[in-house]
């Protein structure tokens, strides 16, 4: 197996083409599709034409079999939109390809992000004998496969989790997501929750906040938001008693996201301008920097990891799993900021362990899964090394002290 089908010429997906190219010996054949053939166009040209495109409209299932049934790769690797998930399934299922992505579904009109619907697709993967990754970025994606590894190799039981991601870096714009801004909002502005003793808590959105100690980084203010990965890893890790997540947003974001807010620009019911119907997020996103033109003059680093409490040999352990990511150096390497950096690379080494076979099965998996050590080892080799670091018993609540 060598030949990938690439949906979304956005920020992250011209990552995955860009580090695809660089991988020739494990990808033979590239296709980039995505809704606008002049964001292929872009990337063909800056990979010297290594990259074959053409123009695809992947909320349309049709067209993604058309594109399945032209280019006959082994894998789709989905770095379009949320909203598109279920239909380039379809197309999967119907030509039996295997299939990746970085976000689990949601529809348009609510925003609501659940595995539900795709793990729905767990007897048709496996009956077909096709296999489906479901969230392989960073995170959803590293942190999983963190999750994994702590529990495979660092504990017996892990009772806490604390999923930490902090983007220390400074793009210069007044206002800017790096990530798709639509997708963003909605996430950022729909009710927090986290897991305890077998139970979703609920809490008004950015309502919790706490000074987090991010290493490469320092302390940052962070808010505990909902994360579609709690949801599988709850499922997953044995003896959990606590999972929450955390994202540090600066003042400036959120006074402009309390601004837009309050006005009812993030809304994302239609409203009636001028004789038709608009979506005013979806005109927010259209006024609002893409995530591709934030990458020149970006400094500062990510810092994402998980923090970890649990036993070992009956002992009580806890330790830190991070990676820390220069914006700056991205940049360098593929002309993209480090958020679409760390969505993309995760991808590409889940794709390269579909190819080699390292990775494999029937069915719908989520990443924590399957084997972490080698997808851990790959994705340092190519760009996003991992550090672990013992915490010393009660340093879990320093390093979350309020
Ligand atoms: P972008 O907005 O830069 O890219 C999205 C791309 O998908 C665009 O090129 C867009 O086309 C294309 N697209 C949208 N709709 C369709 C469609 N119907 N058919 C074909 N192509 C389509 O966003 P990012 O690259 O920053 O992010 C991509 C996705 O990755 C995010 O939405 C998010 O879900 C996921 N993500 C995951 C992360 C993780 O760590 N797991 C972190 C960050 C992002 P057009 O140019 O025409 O708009």
């Amino acid at each position: 197996m060598d030949s990938i089908v690439i949906i979304g010429a956005g920020a992250a997906g011209s990552v995955v083409a860009k580090k695809a190219v660089m991988n020739r010996g494990v990808f033979k054949k590239i296709h980039l599709a995505s809704r606008t053939l002049s964001k292929c166009e872009k990337v063909q040209k800056e990979t010297n034409g290594a990259v074959s495109i053409s123009q695809v409209d992947a909320d349309d299932s049709k067209q993604v079999i058309k594109l399945i049934e032209a280019q006959k790769p082994d894998l789709v690797i989905n770095m379009a939109l949320p909203y598109q998930d279920l239909a380039i399934m379809d197309a999967c299922l119907a030509t039996r390809v295997h299939y990746l992505d970085t976000a689990n579904y949601e529809p348009k009109d609510v925003a609501k992000f659940e595995y539900r619907w795709q793990w729905a697709y767990q007897e048709r993967f496996q009956k077909a004998g096709i296999m489906a990754v479901l969230g392989c970025g960073f995170d959803p994606g590293m942190t999983n496969i963190y999750c994994a590894y702590a529990q495979e190799k660092l504990f017996d039981e892990i009772n806490f989790i604390d999923i930490v991601d902090c983007n220390a870096g400074d793009h210069g714009k007044s206002f800017a997501t790096n990530f798709n801004p639509e997708i963003n909002i909605r996430e950022v502005t729909q009710r927090g929750k986290y897991w305890k003793e077998g139970k979703w808590i609920e809490i008004d959105p950015l309502s919790i906040s706490k000074m987090i100690d991010y290493p490469g980084v320092g302390p940052k203010k962070s808010y505990l938001i909902y994360h579609e990965e709690e949801e599988s890893l709850v499922k997953n890790i044995k003896g959990l008693k606590q999972i929450r997540f955390w994202m540090t947003f600066s003042d400036n974001y959120i006074k402009h996201l309390d601004v837009l807010q309050s006005v009812g620009m993030t809304r994302i019911d239609p409203i009636m301008y001028n004789g038709m119907e608009i979506i005013p997020l979806q005109f927010l996103k259209a006024l609002l920097p893409e995530p591709s033109s934030l990458a020149e003059n970006y400094t500062g680093k990510t810092s994402i990891g998980c923090i970890f409490q649990g036993k070992k040999n009956g002992k009580p352990v806890s330790c830190f799993i991070y990676n820390v990511c220069d914006h700056a150096e991205t940049n360098r390497e593929v002309g993209a900021q480090a958020v679409s950096y760390t969505t993309g690379v995760p991808a590409l080494t889940g794709a390269m362990m579909m190819l080699k076979g390292i990775w494999k099965g029937q069915g719908v998996f989520n990443v924590e899964q399957l084997p972490p050590v080698p997808f851990l080892e790959e994705v340092a080799k190519q760009g996003l090394p991992w550090h672990t670091q013992q915490l010393d018993s009660g340093a879990q609540r320093d390093l979350l002290a309020a």
